[in-house]
């Protein structure tokens, strides 16, 4: 809630629940809506169309300079518009890692690349994958093997890619590859940026624990991108992808300022909505009569997730400020990562305490609560805790740079 709760900010609110009324999809929000499956044609055209609608209102896009697409507006009013879009709850919002590649270009970006790449994401125009991890290249990412090399103006790779969130979504890719062989770790990576349909890529499916394949392959033959697309230095893709990494770690946190385009938005709104959703499930769990939400052990534990998100809320706005004033280390959005990634786990342990031997039946089975999504989101929360660098390695960053123990 915005702590003075002004007749501007009623007057917003009800603006603000109007446009949803007008702009969501019939009949959304009622047992009769019917979602398109997530990564379906229309689910994509549903999420950008309704970016699209969001950014011409200025409901998204905050917290980035008006010449690269941002939509300016006070704190209060941003609040205002979170908490409608996270009570109502809205489609998915396009842009996919793309918050990623507007604080990676507003670091390391030239002009050009800030004023065509950034409005696009923001307005929900493109959806952004990311190419960083390989088969032998997790966790040592500096490992990439994924090979560019120059020919006049335009690099031509080859190689495979793994684990990318997203794969068919993307329109966009950021891409790290190495562009200097014989060079020394670290030094002999460059960051692209390539357009999904250039001739030689190719992309397909990998399936995990949920049933679904939400993850992919990239495949390069050949494929060539034009120099310009190279972002920072030649060789000094470690540094750029580092900042890339940062953004990623921050995770939900970044999302705090509501910029860097639908998907960023999407996740603060996620946030607000899981404890929204939660509340709603123990209410209408009944065991031994009694509804869970009369459950005081129940409660604190909402109340504790609440608590968390509104912390990583606060060290977002931190982070992001750190990140656009380039005094961002890397080990605040480490801890940001493992915080967000570990509630995650505790959220989906919650949710299977609420709905017991429900929590067994997945999607498709006609016994199934919400078709299987509560326990979806629980076995999701497994992955979270690897993608961006596993905790694990984490808990080496903090260990090794924040308490200076000896390395792993
Ligand atoms: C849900 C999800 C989404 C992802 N999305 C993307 C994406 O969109 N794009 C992309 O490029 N990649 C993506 N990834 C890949 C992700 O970045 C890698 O899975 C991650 O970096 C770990 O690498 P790995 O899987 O090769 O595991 P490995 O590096 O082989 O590690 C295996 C295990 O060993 C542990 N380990 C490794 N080294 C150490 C060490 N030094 N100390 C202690 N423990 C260690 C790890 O913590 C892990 O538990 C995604 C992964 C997941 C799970």
């Amino acid at each position: 809630m915005v702590s003075k709760e002004s007749a501007e900010a009623e007057a917003l609110r009800a603006e603000v629940r109007a446009f949803l009324e007008n702009n969501l999809p019939d009949k959304w929000g009622t047992p009769e809506y019917e979602p398109p499956e997530p990564s379906s044609q229309e689910a994509i055209a549903l999420s950008k169309s309704f970016t699209r609608k969001l950014y011409d209102a200025g409901y998204t896009g905050f917290g980035l300079p008006k010449e690269y697409g941002g939509v300016e507006r006070p704190a209060w009013e941003r609040t205002v518009i979170r908490e409608e879009l996270a009570r109502r709850g809205t489609p998915a919002l396009a842009g996919g890692l793309g918050r990623l590649v507007v604080e990676t270009l507003m670091q390391w970006g030239t002009e050009e690349q800030k004023k065509h790449y950034i409005r696009r994401i923001l307005d929900g125009t493109d959806n952004w994958i990311e190419g960083f991890s390989e088969p032998n290249a997790g966790s040592d990412l500096a490992n990439v093997q994924t090979i560019a090399v120059r020919d006049g103006d335009e690099w031509v790779v080859n190689g495979q890619k793994c684990w990318t969130s997203g794969w068919q979504r993307g329109d966009w890719c950021f891409l790290l590859c190495r562009t200097d062989p014989a060079g020394p770790r670290h030094r002999n990576l460059s960051f692209f940026l390539f357009d999904c349909s250039t001739p030689g890529f190719s992309r397909g499916p990998l399936r995990q624990l949920t049933g679904d394949a939400q993850y992919g392959e990239l495949f390069f033959d050949d494929m060539r991108i034009p120099h310009e697309n190279m972002v920072g230095e030649e060789g000094r893709g470690w540094y750029v992808a580092m900042t890339t990494l940062i953004a990623e770690r921050g995770g939900g946190a970044v999302a705090a300022e509501g910029g860097g385009g639908g998907a960023q938005s999407n996740l603060e709104v996620r946030a607000l909505g899981n404890v929204n959703d939660l509340i709603e499930l123990a209410k209408n769990t009944r065991r031994y009569g009694r509804s869970l939400w009369e459950d005081a052990n129940i409660r604190r534990k909402i109340v504790h997730i609440a608590t968390q998100n509104e912390a990583m809320r606060y060290f977002g706005q931190r982070l992001s400020g750190m990140i656009r004033k380039r005094t961002a280390t890397g080990n605040e959005a480490v801890m940001g990562k493992i915080t967000r990634t570990e509630q995650g786990k505790f959220r989906g342990d919650m949710i299977s305490e609420i709905i017991g031997a429900y929590s067994q039946l997945m999607k498709g089975d006609p016994r199934a609560l919400d078709d299987g999504g509560p326990i979806h989101s629980m076995l999701f929360s497994r992955g979270q805790t690897i993608y961006a660098g596993s905790n694990e390695i984490c808990r080496n960053i903090i260990s090794e740079r924040v308490l200076g123990l000896p390395r792993d």
